[in-house]
């Protein structure tokens, strides 16, 4: 019995060492409480066992004792510990007098029992001999003892109360662990009890063996189990109410935990687990995808298809051994559409939807620079007076034009085609050559007419080719190519279509110069009035003339009108050149006529006028300003002005008529329309250009239909004028058939009013 006694106590020595040095190195409030219950333990373990190794009396008497005494503070340690176990510093403080009453007690018991071997007053031993061997020391407990073991229970007490305390007040996943602690110690203090009144059947007592096991147990709860138990419960908490489903998976791929949203996962998604497998067998520590799985929202019953983002990861110790595997995955699904829209808007238009200009030479980049064999087109589009149409019919209606036009361009489908909004109404495509129809393309954009059926406005959208020659050109200098082809038709009705070539590159450095130069030229007078004879046909005389600019550059020399007139037009110019030359006429119509010249001036109106200027004003003011007769200043407006909007620009004339101005039908005949211009607008007079009956083939046809016109106008009152006459036999046929004035190099090219006075009004006064 002895012999396994020593061989118990010699164990339990050993593991009370180390759990003693373990915990030394331990940092946790908790370790210092547990280091001297573990001493004190120790300690007892040794007083204990030396007089039953070595048995004399006198020595055994005060081994005893000194065992007796430890115990005192291993139930005060004991409570100590689960003060600090249980709430830590805060039971210890709420405490802090009834366990100083405790320390001191067990002071005076410890005292009082070192001194038994003196007094004997809480002990006596008494050797036992089995035979005439020693057996065990048999105890006798004196009146002190009984006091001491009261000391002892009122100390185990306490700490049972405290420990039921923690028990009562803790969360049910945390209760398990007092528990353990509570019923192990509560074992031990019954054992103890058990040992001491039946000492004498055992005759050894095996409570301080008891007391090391419940140290050790002491030391894996504080380090080791307790704290890994709350790790995984306070994991757990937090995993179960995240926005991320998390599965956790053991070493040998068994489920170990999924939070609430893995849980509804694994119902939704049965492939879940199978994936898992696949995992792991893939031998990928880490494995990232996109995965959409049906979800029933909840609260719903219809499932709905997201988007997740799941990762795979294996967990490995620091020796590389598998441990474990999880998966987390996210939802993100309004992520991505979030983004995706985000990504939408930045890349394409609002309007429209189409690709806006970024998107689109860099997507017209890709294409043309990853297969740069293919020949490829780039198409723009423009609606000519786009502006117009909106200030019209409403910017609403321009709108929705721009948003048909692209359905129209969006609806092209073949190979490689984008289509985009550049700006404005300005749109391109980016097509294979092959695919190309020239034709198409036009009645393509010209479809855009269907759309304002009803409404008296002609649409006419140009289009500007380019055929990319370069694939590593820059390419918004591709669509300026473009776009200059289409600049070269502009205001051209008869064409739709035009094709880049470099000569264009030219005319557009011009284009800029002339707009540069433009407002200073107007200040500094370099435009000036050119006046060109108008002679009657009967007998040839001076009936007045036509202002013709021209601008004298300092520079370039004297500029003629067709190289500026149509890009001021573009840029929204001319009409403070046409003021400026309607006043100029105005003033040498007055200067004539303090000089007792009757003549009048025909100027100049083009289509944009209409727009900018109220003409009436201009016109009547300028009159009234000169002091002049408005039949000296003749009103030359073509065609072409009148194709749009005639109802509007009528008021316009009729008003001007009304005042006293003479309304010309500039180039008569050489638009479409001509005749229908007849009916609508009483013209005062018609200017024919000679350059009608030059152009066409058949002469003497066209011949017949200008003789039938000029009768049909003179029965309307029309006078007649020719433009461009250039010889005998065109005046001759002109008189012939009724013509009233002509107007051509054959009399006079355009000149300065110095060469044009000189010529003809030397003999009038100045
Ligand atoms: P337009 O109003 O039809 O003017 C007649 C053009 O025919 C003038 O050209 C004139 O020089 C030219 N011409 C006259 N007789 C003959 C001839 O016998 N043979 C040939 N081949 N040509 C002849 P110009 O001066 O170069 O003006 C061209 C156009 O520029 C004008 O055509 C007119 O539309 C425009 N323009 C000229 N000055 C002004 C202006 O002050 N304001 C506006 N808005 N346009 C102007
Ligand atoms: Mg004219
Ligand atoms: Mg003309």
């Amino acid at each position: 019995m002895r012999f396994f006694f020593v061989i118990g106590s010699i164990i339990f020595t050993v593991l009370l060492s180390y759990s003693a040095f373990a915990i030394a190195f331990k940092r946790e409030s908790i370790a210092m409480p547990l280091l001297k219950l573990n001493i004190a333990v120790l300690l007892a373990l040794i007083f204990y066992t030396i007089p039953i190794i070595f048995p004399d009396e006198k020595y055994s008497k005060i081994v005893f004792s000194l065992y007796l005494a430890v115990l005192d503070w291993i139930l005060y340690l004991t409570f100590e510990y689960a003060c600090v176990f249980t709430e830590q510093s805060a039971s210890l403080r709420k405490n802090r007098l009834f366990k100083m009453v405790l320390f001191d007690l067990a002071i005076i018991d410890g005292f009082s029992i070192l001194t038994n071997s003196f007094t004997a007053h809480v002990f006596k031993l008494q050797a036992v001999y089995e035979g005439s061997t020693f057996s065990y020391w048999a105890i006798h407990y004196e009146f002190f003892f009984y006091i001491h073991a009261f000391l002892c229970y009122i100390m185990a007490l306490s700490t049972i109360l405290e420990l039921v305390r923690k028990l009562l007040r803790s969360p049910k996943i945390y209760r398990k662990n007092y528990q353990i602690l509570l019923i192990a110690f509560i074992t031990t203090l019954i054992l103890n009890a058990l040992f001491v009144t039946f000492g004498r059947i055992t005759k050894i007592n095996y409570s301080v063996f008891l007391y090391s096991i419940l140290t050790i147990l002491a030391f894996y709860f504080s380090f080791y189990i307790v704290p890994a138990e709350a790790e995984i419960t306070t994991f757990s908490q937090i995993t179960e109410n995240q926005e991320s489903g998390l599965l956790c998976f053991d070493a040998d791929g068994k489920l170990i935990h999924a939070n609430k949203k893995a849980t509804l996962r694994i119902r939704d998604d049965k492939r879940i687990l199978e994936q898992i497998e696949l995992f792991r067998s893939l031998n990928y520590d880490r494995i990232t995808r996109e995965i959409e799985f049906n979800v029933v929202p909840t609260g719903r019953f219809s499932a709905e298809k997201r988007l997740f983002l799941e990762i795979f990861r294996n967990i490995r110790d620091s020796k590389n051994r598998l441990i474990g595997s999880y998966i987390k995955f996210d939802d993100i699904t309004d992520e991505r559409k979030r983004l995706e829209e985000e990504t939408y808007n930045s890349t394409h238009d609002s309007l429209t939807g189409l690709l806006n200009r970024k998107t689109f030479f860099k997507r017209m980049c890709d294409i043309i620079r990853n297969d740069s064999t293919t020949p490829r087109m780039l198409l723009c589009t423009n609606i000519k007076n786009f502006k117009l149409v909106n200030d019209l019919l409403g910017e609403h209606f321009g709108d929705e034009l721009l948003k048909r036009q692209a359905e129209q361009l969006a609806a092209i489908k073949m190979n490689d085609v984008i289509v985009g909004r550049i700006s404005g109404d300005k749109f391109a495509i980016l097509m294979n050559k092959r695919d190309f129809d020239e034709k198409e393309a036009v009645k393509d954009t010209q479809a855009l007419q269907d759309f304002i059926k009803g409404i008296n406005f002609k649409l006419h959208v140009y289009l500007g080719v380019y055929e990319i020659a370069d694939p590593y050109e820059n390419v918004s200098q591709m669509y300026d190519k473009a776009l200059l082809a289409i600049k070269s038709i502009q205001g051209d009705y008869d064409q739709s279509i035009s094709f880049y070539d470099s000569g264009m590159m030219d005319s557009l450095a011009d284009r800029k110069n002339i707009t540069n130069d433009f407002v200073s030229a107007l200040e500094e007078r370099q435009f000036c009035m050119y006046l060109q004879p108008q002679v009657r046909s009967s007998d040839q005389k001076l009936m007045g003339a036509e202002a013709l600019v021209r601008w004298n550059h300092p520079e370039r020399g004297l500029i003629f009108p067709n190289s500026f007139v149509g890009i001021l037009e573009d840029m929204g110019l001319l009409h403070r050149l046409d003021k400026y030359i309607w006043e100029e006429a105005a003033k040498q119509v007055a200067e004539w006529q303090k000089r007792g010249i009757d003549l009048y001036i025909a100027v100049n109106i083009s289509a944009k006028d209409f727009y900018y200027l109220d003409l009436y004003k201009s016109f009547t003011e300028l009159v009234e300003k000169y002091k002049i007769s408005p039949k000296n200043l003749k009103l030359e407006i073509t065609e072409t002005v009148l194709m749009h909007d005639i109802d509007l620009h009528k008021t316009v004339i009729d008003n001007l008529q009304e005042y006293g101005f003479h309304i010309e039908m500039d180039d008569f005949g050489s638009g479409y329309s001509s005749l229908n211009m007849l009916k609508d607008i009483r013209f005062d007079v018609i200017k024919i250009d000679m350059e009608f009956l030059r152009e066409t083939e058949n002469t003497t046809r066209s011949k017949k239909i200008l003789t039938s016109i000029i009768q049909m106008a003179k029965t309307l009152g029309i006078t007649i004028v020719t433009e461009g006459v250039e010889n005998d036999s065109q005046v001759d046929f002109l008189t012939e058939i009724g013509c009233d004035i002509f107007q051509g190099y054959y009399f006079s090219k355009p000149v300065s009013v110095f060469d044009f006075e000189s010529k003809y009004l030397k003999d009038s006064p100045a």
